[in-house]
Formats: structure tokens, sequence, C-alpha cells
């Protein structure tokens, strides 16, 4: 679950201190800092407006809000999310690839009903990154084959175009996620409401979307997957649709492509780079990422 407070400029000092071993790379012109560590992901924006998300978020919350002196609030439990939400029909929407250093970003929205929740725990239907790819292959099919959803692949070659025109990682995935929403709400009348695994704030999301026509009633949720079976599907149908893209780049490549941006991808993309040279990344992979200024910067 997410938290969020706002911090005065000399709080400020001494929060950016604190976290300081934890800082990331930040290119967001909206954004002041981030800090990330396995645990916790805390987003300083201009507005000195903070938000906490992942594992750890609470306890990292509750010790600046005690510290400004502001009323703490209680912590949220996600089961009562999960009660409010388990009798409507609910279309979900994730995300896949935005990690990965090969392969396009795939974004998926799925319309899950009531009557079709005992079928998908009897599929073993959960996160995407809880399942392996065979378990993942094995049941997309039947998923894509009951359940309402729509897929979007932005390949590598688009991917990379975007982020040459100033487009950042949160932008893209906005504007995937908003498409796949705004499709899904038109092509299926009988839903409830939207739910989005919230991967930045409300007030970015929709600020990066200024200029698109927006689909806004939105329920935003940190482990979205956990809160409704749609998201987890979507998460599904996404991560398949992203091993399916892999196989067929691989076999243009001549080359098993590695998932993920570790020490595996970054050997395969040495390897290309030696025997392909660099153009061929444009088709294949985020050029953007930090793992090709290291190879190209060994020429
Ligand atoms: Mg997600």
């Amino acid at each position: 679950m997410n938290y969020d407070l706002l911090i005065d400029r000399h709080t400020l000092e001494k929060f950016v201190n604190y976290y300081h071993p934890f800082v990331e790379e930040n290119t967001d012109p909206r954004i002041l800092h981030v800090f990330k560590s396995p645990d916790f992901r805390i987003t300083v924006y201009n507005s000195r407006k903070v938000l906490f998300q992942g594992k750890d978020a609470y306890q990292e919350y509750a010790l600046w809000a005690k510290h400004l002196g502001q009323d703490v609030e209680p912590e949220i439990d996600v089961s009562t999310y999960v009660n409010e939400h388990q009798s409507k029909r609910v279309i979900g929407a994730d995300e896949v690839g935005t990690g990965d250093l090969f392969g396009p970003v795939v974004v998926a929205a799925a319309l899950v009903k009531p009557d079709n929740l005992e079928w998908l725990d009897e599929q073993h239907v959960r996160d995407s990154k809880t399942l392996g790819d065979a378990k993942i292959r094995e049941i997309a099919p039947l998923l894509m084959q009951k359940i309402p959803h729509q897929v979007l692949v932005l390949p590598p070659k688009k991917f990379n175009a975007l982020t040459k025109e100033g487009y950042n990682m949160n932008k893209i995935k906005a504007y995937l996620h908003n498409h796949a929403i705004k499709k899904m709400v038109t092509a299926h009348k009988d839903f409830d409401e939207v739910i989005l695994d919230e991967f930045c704030s409300k007030d970015l999301y929709f600020s990066y979307l200024e200029k698109e026509q927006v689909y806004r009633d939105i329920f935003f949720v940190t482990k979205a997957e956990s809160v409704h079976k749609s998201v987890a599907v979507a998460s599904i149908i996404a991560r398949y649709v992203f091993l399916c893209e892999m196989d067929k780049l691989s076999e243009t490549i001549g080359m098993t492509l590695p998932k993920g941006a570790g020490a595996p991808a970054e050997a395969i993309a040495k390897l290309i780079y030696l025997q392909k040279g660099k153009a061929v990344f444009d088709d294949i992979a985020k050029v953007n990422f930090k793992t090709f200024e290291r190879i190209w910067n060994k020429e």
C-alpha cells in the first residue's frame, strides 16, 4: 500500500541525507529524488510531497509523519480492499518488460467477474512474478480464451524512438495503460470499476497524459494483483505475450535472449555487439538502459 506526506524544506534536507545511500538516478523533471531499496521506493516530488511504496512503506512513512509531528494514519489492511472488490466486475491492468534489457514493453487489461473467481483459483492464478515461465505458457492461453482482455505490445524500436523524444519509462507505461483501458471500457461495458497496479502517483499518471483523451475513473493501488484477480490475469497475459515476443526476437537474432537486465542479458548483449554491431539493438533491446553505456564505451 502507498502512503504520502508533505515535508517542509528544513526536514527535506535531513530526509535526503537519511536516504542518501538509496538514491536512484532520476530523469523526471517533476521528481526531486527517488530512493530505492529492496523493501521500499520513496519518491520526493518538486512539491515536496513524498510517496512511500513497497513492503516497508508504512514503517518509513510513520517514522517521518511522527518526526514532522503529523497525525500518523493507521496502516491500511489489504484484506479490506480484497473484500470490497470481490463482488465487483473489475477491469485490471498490469505491465511487463519494463525491467528487461531485451524485448518489448507489454501492457494487458482483463475483465474478471465474480463468477470467474472460482475457476481462476483452480487455475492457480496469481501474480505473474510468482509463476514460472512454463506455468505462464500453460495457463495464459486458457485465460485468453475465457477472459475478455486487451494486450498492447510496444516493440523495442518504438520504445527507443519514444525515449529519444524524451519519454521516460513511467510516461510510456501511462500511455500504454490509458490506451489499453480505453480499449477495454469501449469493448466491454459490463464492468463496475478499473484497477491499476500503481507504478507512480495518481497525479503524476494524469500529468503524463495531459494531452491525451484520458480514462480517469481508476482505482490506483500497489500490489493490485492481491487486491483483485483481474490484475493477476492481466499480468499473466502480459507476461505470456512478452515471452512469445522474446521467442520471436531470439529466433530472428539466432540466440536465446535472456530476460531481465542482469549478467546473463549483459553477456549476450556484448556477444551480439561483437558479432553484429550496434545498429541491430534498436530492433531488439531498450537502448536507453545503462548496460549499453558500459558495452559501447568499451569500444
Ligand atoms: Mg505491476
